[in-house]
């Protein structure tokens, strides 16, 4: 563990990191948001294609969840034009989608490529709940955790090696390594917990997200309590990447007043 740290630390020191602009903090940085946007295309269409896409015309759920992504993704726009950092959505062309799935998970792709599981629907229980969720994981995305992830991934696995040599050369576990970072699968290798700093800041900005978009941040406590309960169930993998906890619950009840500064109800 003291090895990696060091050795993430000197490659911070050689190669770069990035200081990330929406959280004001230095992250490891190996890979370009452009190839990761690239890559995450590539990757989101052969996941849709390989699972049942739920159609928004025919299913409720579906539209809900198209409904909160615009209100959210326009949000974050807003946002980022008014903080002066629009040039950071750079690339970013949003689609949300619903798959049948029993799995708990949703996430958010580099380029703004969500996918929500109806697994996760009876959790949320409402559009509230939704909008918390879909903050929370599109604040990943934005705050670059994935791409932080894998920049860590590697260079715990693969040496160190440019994204564009690691695909060409271990095309493989190159994909798997990007599916694992983002949160997407965890069948192959170890799963890389989203850290507790990436959490928070993900909470953090996704209620701000969130409320902006007109959902009342004060429901957060009630879905993350709900999650929590809900890791009895069969999928511990989103639970054990996002754990909801007394700590999460007590750094929720800090950012709710600055989160309730940009909400407005839309009753
Ligand atoms: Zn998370």
């Amino acid at each position: 563990m003291k090895t990696l740290f060091i050795l993430l630390l000197s490659a911070c020191l050689l190669t770069g990191c990035a200081l990330n602009i929406l959280t004001g903090r230095n992250q490891l940085s190996l890979v370009s948001e452009s190839e990761l946007q690239l890559v995450a295309s590539g990757q989101y269409n052969t996941f849709l294609n390989e699972n049942r896409v739920l159609n928004s015309a025919t299913s409720r759920d579906a539209a809900t969840v198209d409904r909160v992504g615009a209100r959210i993704s326009n949000a974050i726009t807003k946002y980022y034009d008014k903080e002066g950092k629009g040039s950071l959505l750079e690339g970013y062309k949003w689609e949300f989608n619903t798959i049948e799935s029993k799995e708990i998970n949703a996430w958010c792709m580099p380029g703004g490529k969500v996918v929500i599981y109806t697994g996760l629907l009876p959790v949320t229980q409402n559009e509230t709940s939704l909008a918390i969720v879909m903050g929370h994981e599109i604040a990943h995305a934005v705050a670059k955790h994935g791409s932080e992830r894998m920049s860590q991934g590697l260079m715990q696995q693969m040496g160190g090696m440019a994204l564009g040599v690691a695909l060409a050369q271990k095309p493989q576990q190159t994909q798997d390594l990007f599916m694992t970072a983002f949160g997407i699968g965890s069948t192959v290798g170890a799963i890389l917990p989203w850290s507790r700093q990436q959490e928070t800041e993900a909470d953090q900005y996704g209620l701000i997200f969130a409320a902006m978009a007109g959902y009342d941040p004060r429901e957060a406590l009630a879905f993350w309590q709900r999650m929590s309960e809900a890791g009895g169930g069969s999928q511990p993998e989103f639970l054990s990447t996002h754990p909801s906890d007394e700590t999460r619950l007590r750094k929720l009840k800090q950012f709710i007043p600055e989160a309730m500064k940009y909400y407005t109800s839309r009753k």
